[in-house]
């Protein structure tokens, strides 16, 4: 690493003046002041979502012919539209996947947004995308992977599981025709997961016009290698890619990698890993024996915004073998003939073509805190977790109905239907104590816990427990 820097550069003008926009310095100011403020701060857990009709009431009518001017604009944010959105980070925030991101990683959203890179291609985002490239490679070495491996950051774990399964289709299709058959097989494409795999996967077979078929889970629902191992047996032909998730969104299960790599590997059939939520675990030393196998997969996602520490929206895509999703996904035309795509080029890994790099705020992160502190938050969330299931435990009214593999518990509270659990979840958030959201364990109603910000506090979540006693 050098300081050195190529040669003395201009001082940045400012923006020429007069500007059709006028002098927009005060409101710059103002909206910079703002973020500053509310990246230093903790957040409010009793700003929830209101009905659109309250909403236009109060800033309704407010795009107009002549604008506003900044400050409206910025009250209207911060008093009306920011207080009608949920606290993504707030500590007791513990439902559906929250985000906890480091202020560093908060930001520097802001500066990514300031720099405006188009990040889609080398010749306009070289420094961006190498920088996001490192964050990649980390991930990869992570992963086991060769140092061949690379992807690119997309908007979430959903476009990120879409361009990995249209990847592995057209990889799929590419061999067909390699071999001298048709490009689809008889009874065209198909993807094999279990019902737990994320909701994406199936919608994103509905995009792609290819049938999912549905692998038995094990007792916890848990894809496993032997009960792959018959449908890949009777359906290879058709099964373009298996999904398995290491973390299931609803119970944070980690599907047996050992057992479905194996299967996949003697069919030579792609497999594509969603840790959207789970990928993180990783980096947790403790938890390597649910990983095995991750070694040999062909594709993998993991959202910084839920257990990286990253704001919205981020997934992290990496293949095994690049070169496979550019054929997949890279877009020709006239207008990009010209484009210098030397290097390393984001738009040709998945479906999109203009993007910023919003890798970058995971990578400043990274870069500042350096990955033991990653490693020591992760651990940190699985320790509140256990602390957490212990304490449920112990308590005769509660029980946990399975098993946690990583940071979300299911646990029942002992006779109650799924509106006492309703009307419960709801009052706790009107308190701003917790937002606790029930869900379904095998068809009966649970209350779930996911811990993904190391600051929160086992002893308020204990007190919270305490409110579902006797
Ligand atoms: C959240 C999640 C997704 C979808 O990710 P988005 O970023 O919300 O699109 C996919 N898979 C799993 C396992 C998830 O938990």
């Amino acid at each position: 690493m050098s300081s050195a820097t190529p040669g003395p550069r201009p001082t940045p003008s400012p923006q020429p003046a007069p500007s059709v926009w006028g002098d927009e310095a005060a409101g710059v100011a103002a909206v910079l002041a703002w973020a500053a403020y509310r990246v230093g701060r903790s957040t409010d857990p009793l700003t929830t979502a209101r009905p659109a009709d309250e909403l236009e009431e109060l800033i309704g009518g407010s795009i107009t012919p002549d604008g506003l001017g900044s400050m409206r604009a910025l009250s209207m944010f911060t008093d009306i539209v920011v207080p009608a959105t949920r606290s993504q980070d707030d500590p007791m925030n513990l439902a559906y996947v929250p985000s906890a991101p480091t202020r560093s990683a908060a930001a520097f959203e802001l500066a990514t947004a300031a720099s405006n890179i188009f990040a889609g291609l080398w010749e306009a985002g070289a420094g961006a995308i190498h920088a996001e490239n490192q964050v990649l490679a980390w991930l990869a070495e992570q992963l086991g992977w060769p140092a061949t491996a690379g992807g690119c950051f997309v908007a979430g774990g959903t476009l990120g599981n879409l361009s990995a399964l249209a990847a592995a289709r057209h990889a799929a299709q590419d061999r067909r025709t390699a071999a001298g058959l048709p490009r689809d097989p008889a009874g065209g494409w198909a993807i094999a997961c279990t019902a737990d795999a994320h909701s994406s996967v199936r919608s994103n077979a509905r995009v792609m016009g290819v049938d999912v078929i549905t692998v038995p889970g094990d007792h916890r629902g848990r894809l496993t290698g032997a009960a792959l191992a018959p449908v890949l047996d009777a359906h290879h032909e058709r099964i373009c890619a298996v999904v398995a998730t290491v973390g299931t969104t609803n119970a944070g299960l980690v599907d047996d990698l050992a057992g479905v790599t194996e299967h996949c590997r003697a069919h030579d059939i792609w497999l594509h890993v969603d840790g959207a939520y789970g990928g993180a675990g990783l980096l947790a030393p403790g938890l390597a024996p649910l990983y095995t196998g991750i070694e040999h997969a062909d594709s993998f996602i993991v959202d910084p915004h839920k257990w990286l520490f990253a704001p919205y929206d981020a997934c992290a895509l990496v293949y095994r073998r690049p070169e496979l999703a550019k054929a997949a996904h890279q877009q020709t035309a006239s207008y990009l003939d010209h484009v210098d795509r030397h290097e390393w080029n984001p738009a040709d890994l998945a479906v999109h073509l203009s993007r910023r790099p919003r890798g970058l705020p995971l990578w400043f992160s990274l870069v500042t805190h350096g990955t033991d502190r990653y490693r020591v938050a992760v651990e940190r969330c699985m320790e509140i977790a256990h602390t957490v299931a212990d304490d449920i435990r112990r308590r005769p009214e509660l029980r946990l109905v399975v098993p946690p593999d990583l940071t979300v518990l299911l646990f029942e509270r002992r006779g109650w239907t799924a509106e006492q659990y309703a009307a419960w979840s709801r009052e706790q958030a009107l308190a701003g104590r917790v937002l606790c959201v029930p869900t379904r364990w095998q068809d009966e109603p649970v209350l779930r816990l996911v811990f993904v910000n190391p600051d929160t506090d086992p002893g308020l979540v204990s007190d919270v427990l305490d409110t579902l006693g006797g």
